[in-house]
């Protein structure tokens, strides 16, 4: 057992899990803690290198192995979304705005949870909460994470307490955010390059709903027809990983920000798909069932699976 302390977010990171791991350690190390290291749990993603390079934040250390290591969960606090090989007894705290997901810890620990757009306004609130005075590079990837996560006060998991924070983040990072957050969406959409397997990759989460393996995705673009020459490749990605890690189904959710919308991608059994249907009231067509006014995967996509979910399994 070593004696740094990781903060990590989940698995495919996104900003939030990033800047978060960034902007809690530093929080930390402002407090005395001198062990504790920000990390990521995977690749960082075009959208997190933009704002990192723009607010001049060196990338965090990838950290994909949690063997023996001390932990503090940023983003997350679902062990199948969690760092490879990480013991729940490992866990120091848990800093978080998700659905809470069945982390058993044997000792009592530090677990915040609030239902607000990002974990990087409750970490803002633990600044002010310490007396820390926000810099104006924290500032900045605290309000890149609410920008991010609420894709620009657009999803329906923004709450009041996300525009306040980012109307002060905002002034102490000395941006314009709306700006900004324009310049993340770009640097987010720009899918040309990415492979299908990327872009499947780039926010992969892994979910149990009363017993079926699921997995839901999602890429968020600002425009659908980009990612039209792909649509093929995506689900037979899909299929790909589906077959190695045994999951009954998968969905891949192709978010369009400007028209707030998403084609809900599927490839499952048969009995995962009659689920699917029943959550999102519709039929599958070339794949998919195409859903508007929806874009938050937290608020408007894992519930209705797990309700259809139980529902099924209630049934049997
Ligand atoms: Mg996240
Ligand atoms: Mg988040
Ligand atoms: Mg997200």
């Amino acid at each position: 057992m070593t004696d740094k302390i990781y903060v990590v977010g989940h698995k495919s990171p996104d900003t939030d899990s990033v800047t978060s791991a960034i902007t809690y350690a530093n929080l930390k190390k402002s407090l005395g803690m001198a062990e504790v290291v920000a990390a990521a749990a995977g690749d960082i993603n075009n959208e997190t290198k933009f704002i990192l390079d723009f607010f001049k934040v060196a990338y965090p250390e990838k950290l994909t192995d949690a063997t023996d290591k001390n932990v503090i969960l940023v983003d997350h606090n679902e062990m199948a979304q969690a760092v490879d090989n990480l013991n729940e007894d490992n866990i120091l705290e848990i800093v978080d705005h998700h659905k809470i997901g069945g982390i058993k810890t044997g000792k009592p620990i530090y677990f915040i949870n609030e239902p607000i757009g990002a974990t990087g306004g409750i970490i803002a609130n633990l600044y002010d909460q310490s007396g820390v005075k926000i810099g104006k590079e924290m500032a900045g990837l605290m309000m890149a994470a609410i920008l991010s996560d609420t894709v620009l006060f657009k999803s329906p998991t923004c709450t009041p307490k996300d525009k306040v924070a980012v109307e002060k983040l905002s002034q102490l990072a000395g941006v314009d955010p709306m700006k900004f957050g324009m310049e993340m969406l770009k640097a987010k959409s720009d899918v040309a390059s990415k492979s299908a397997k990327d872009i499947l990759m780039g926010d992969f989460k892994k979910f149990d709903f009363s017993g079926v393996k699921a997995a839901v995705g999602q890429i968020e673009v600002m425009d659908l027809k980009d990612l039209e020459p792909k649509r093929a490749g995506m689900l037979d990605e899909m299929n790909k990983v589906r077959d190695a890690e045994n999951l009954d189904m998968i969905v891949l959710m192709l978010t369009d920000v400007m028209k707030e919308s998403s084609d809900l991608l599927f490839v499952g059994n048969a009995q995962a798909a009659a689920s699917f249907e029943t959550a999102f009231g519709g039929k599958i067509s070339n794949n998919s069932i195409y859903k508007e006014k929806v874009l938050s995967r937290k608020k408007q996509v894992i519930p209705p699976l797990e309700g259809a979910f139980k529902k099924a399994a209630e049934c049997k």
